[in-house]
């Protein structure tokens, strides 16, 4: 009988919808009381067409639409800004570089990228494929270039103003591409902090090499991360990015959530949303499926060659 009260009270330690308190993951919600977790994310959080899913890779439709992407600028090397956005890294990427292709209806400009993560080396990613989730995942966020419905008040946000490109990270050999934002880490513990890498890199240094980046999976979804808006093209790539285990690490050790560097910043995921009736859609990279089944192709191979043979 004691247990309602204590529930009730404990109910009432964490509004619903309090104006003045901050959203967070869970893990800053064991440390810090007064903060929205997850199922408490307001605004369009707890809407239906949410991210990030579960890919049930098998269930991904084929589209021939979704052909390879073009990168313009990608490859353009530059000291970037680095910062602790209080809930992950950001690296301020200006709009310069620009991507086109991949199905999408528009180009769009590098806006920032920021990764989420864990100490836990199979459960850092916030999308999954099968049920498997990777140590990071990195977006790289796009906003649409054409267009003023963002300037706009009354104009309702198109379903695809912003595209991700999501990366899922896996622990593997050292990266050398990363160092230089894997060094920046140790200049921006506290939330807020702005500091620049010492050594110039491409966003394609980050990347997997690109004739690697045609296959991929697409649906529509939201931002990650409050207010949730139902407006992102996502695109997440089959191919991995390989960082050794100690540069993963440096995330959850050098970064913390807090200024009093109370709690180190780790488990910024939020979890798996509902797929509901989306579709989720993959790309037909050359090579990737083969036209016939194995015995087709085999059955003319063995006539030949036993036809050979018997001359
Ligand atoms: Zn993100």
């Amino acid at each position: 009988m004691w247990l309602l009260p204590a529930l009730l009270a404990l109910a009432a330690s964490r509004p619903l919808a309090r104006a003045d308190s901050h959203w967070c993951y869970e893990i800053q919600a064991r440390v810090f009381n007064n903060c929205l977790v997850p199922d408490q994310w307001g605004e369009d959080c707890q809407k239906d067409r949410q991210s990030p899913i579960n890919i049930v890779t098998s269930k991904a439709k084929a589209d021939q639409n979704l052909g390879p992407f073009s990168f313009s600028g990608y490859d353009k090397k530059k000291k970037w800004t680095v910062q602790n956005s209080g809930h992950s890294v950001m690296v301020l990427l200006g709009g310069e570089a620009t991507i086109a292709g991949g199905g999408l209806a528009s180009r769009y400009r590098a806006k920032q990228l920021h990764l989420h993560w864990s100490e836990v080396l199979d459960a850092g990613s916030e999308h999954s494929l099968d049920g498997d989730r990777f140590a990071m995942e990195m977006h790289i966020v796009h906003e649409k270039e054409e267009g003023t419905s963002r300037n706009e008040k009354e104009a309702q946000y198109s379903e695809d103003e912003i595209a991700v490109l999501a990366f899922l990270v896996e622990a593997g050999s050292k990266n050398e591409g990363f160092q230089p934002l894997v060094e920046a880490l140790s200049d921006v513990p506290r939330p807020e902090m702005n500091t620049t890498m010492k050594k110039s890199i491409s966003l394609s240094d980050l990347l997997p090499e690109e004739d690697k980046l045609g296959r991929y999976f697409r649906y529509l979804g939201s931002l990650t991360t409050p207010g949730c808006e139902e407006e992102v093209v996502w695109t997440v790539f089959e191919e991995t990015i390989q960082l050794q285990k100690e540069q993963i690490l440096a995330f959850s050790e050098k970064l913390y959530y807090d200024n009093r560097q109370t709690l180190k910043m780790t488990d910024n995921i939020r979890p798996l949303q509902r797929r509901g009736q989306r579709q989720v859609f993959k790309s037909q990279a050359p090579g990737q499926l083969l036209p016939l089944p194995l015995p087709a192709l085999l059955a003319p191979t063995l006539t030949c060659l036993v036809a050979g043979f018997l001359r």
